[in-house]
């Protein structure tokens, strides 16, 4: 019986971890010049906290949570986002009592049970971040402005920044209201999702997949007409910031996002690369969700990302310094140099360097094929004759150039060669 990996996950294997890895490096170097601190969250949570945090409507927690009962009874959940954790957090921890402004970033694994198709896993991996305790628009356009100088870090320039006001507890009822007016005039034309959502929640019809749809909601009441002044105000503030940043962004009436939390500002980052399935990236601001997790009134501000796709837009073929080849790769001819090389490498790897070797002892051919499959930068070549004359051989791998090198004094001198100071 062969075991293979559930179905919709993946490996993750070391040449594509070394993409991840670099991405998630350039992460953390911007979101760190921005303020934000990572903070690691567990996978698991109450599944209460999903249900209330994301909203019982929703395709996560209608039909795509893993959720099963763990020995105690007690209903648990495999997070199928961050966010809700990382409210969860803020409340345990009682980070509001500072009364400043908290910003963390998390990364890692997701789980929803998605139909698995091409680019989608059902264990998939995001970045996300939230910004808590302010009603500054600047926090909406800062985060914006960060995710451009993100992507342009990473090399992506084929994208765009679309935003939305999805008002406020003040003006949102108001607004559903005339759009289930409105939308009821066209049910019998709206697909079969549209007509069982419009009751509970008329919004999702706006961003419906269903082609027909999309020209029909293109129809329908706008948002932005209907929020009220204070919503007005601040949406106006938030396209201000973007452009004197220089960020260039469309508005699109019709970005509601999947969950039910968002105020004000939503936003999204679409991709033309990525087909029909082309957003990388969604946030906005969700200004009750710690209320409603019985915290104090804590207006927020976040994204996620999806990294699995980002990584895919990402031109690595431009990236210098992505691979973790060997500095060195030690080639042993015979007994006695195979004696030796132990206690060197370990001498050069305390030193700082990375080195790799064949464990095999082949002859000096399959072992300085095995030296350039390795992609390293220098061969370090000991056989009879180097033991003898007390000179290694080491070869320049790039240029195929080769020199002399005190067997004494290798270690010192292999170390500056290659510039590592440890
Ligand atoms: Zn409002
Ligand atoms: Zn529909």
């Amino acid at each position: 019986m062969k075991i293979q990996a559930i179905r919709g996950v993946k490996d993750i294997m070391p040449d594509e971890v070394e993409k991840w890895r670099w991405v998630e490096n350039k992460a953390d170097q911007v979101f760190t010049r921005y303020g934000f601190k990572e903070i690691r969250l567990p996978i698991f949570e109450k599944t209460k906290l999903f249900s209330r945090g994301i909203g019982e409507t929703t395709d996560i927690v209608e039909k795509e949570m893993y959720t099963f009962e763990d020995r105690g009874g007690e209903k648990v959940t495999l997070r199928p986002e961050g966010t809700a954790s990382v409210v969860r957090a803020f409340i345990e921890h009682k980070m509001y009592a500072s009364q400043t402004v908290h910003k963390f970033y998390y990364l890692g694994p997701m789980f929803r049970y998605e139909r698995p198709q091409a680019g989608r896993f059902r264990q998939f991996y995001q970045i996300g971040v939230e910004a808590m305790g302010s009603h500054n628009p600047s926090i909406d356009a800062e985060v914006m402005t960060m995710l451009m100088d993100f992507f342009n870090i990473l090399g992506l320039n084929q994208f765009e920044l679309q935003i939305n006001s999805l008002g406020c507890d003040k003006c949102r009822p108001e607004y559903r209201e005339a759009l289930k007016k409105s939308i009821t005039s066209h049910l019998s034309d709206l697909c079969e999702n549209c007509n069982k959502r419009y009751q509970k929640n008329p919004l999702r019809v706006l961003d419906c997949k269903v082609e027909r749809d999309i020209e029909i909601a293109s129809g329908l009441p706008k948002i932005t007409e209907h929020i009220c002044n204070e919503c007005k105000y601040h949406f106006e503030k938030v396209q201000a910031l973007l452009s004197e940043a220089m960020v260039p962004y469309s508005i699109n009436s019709r970005l509601v996002r999947g969950l039910d939390y968002y105020t004000h500002t939503a936003f999204e980052i679409i991709s033309d690369e990525l087909g029909a399935q082309n957003a990388i990236c969604g946030g906005g601001r969700y200004n009750t969700l710690v209320e409603e997790f019985e915290g104090p009134s804590t207006p927020c501000f976040g994204f996620a990302l999806g990294l699995e796709r980002l990584i895919f837009l990402v031109p690595f073929d431009k990236v210098e310094g992505i691979e973790n080849n060997p500095d060195v790769f030690v080639v042993p001819l015979g007994e006695e140099a195979e004696s030796r090389v132990f206690n060197l490498i370990h001498q050069l790897r305390s030193g700082g360097l990375s080195v790799e070797r064949d464990y095999d002892g082949g002859s000096m051919k399959s072992q300085m094929r095995k030296a350039n499959k390795s992609a390293s930068r220098f061969a370090l070549i000991i056989g009879e004759n180097e033991i003898k004359s007390g000179n290694y051989q080491l070869k320049n791998m790039q240029d195929g150039k080769q020199s002399n090198i005190t067997a004494a004094s290798c270690v010192e001198e292999i170390k500056t060669l290659i510039n590592k100071k440890i």
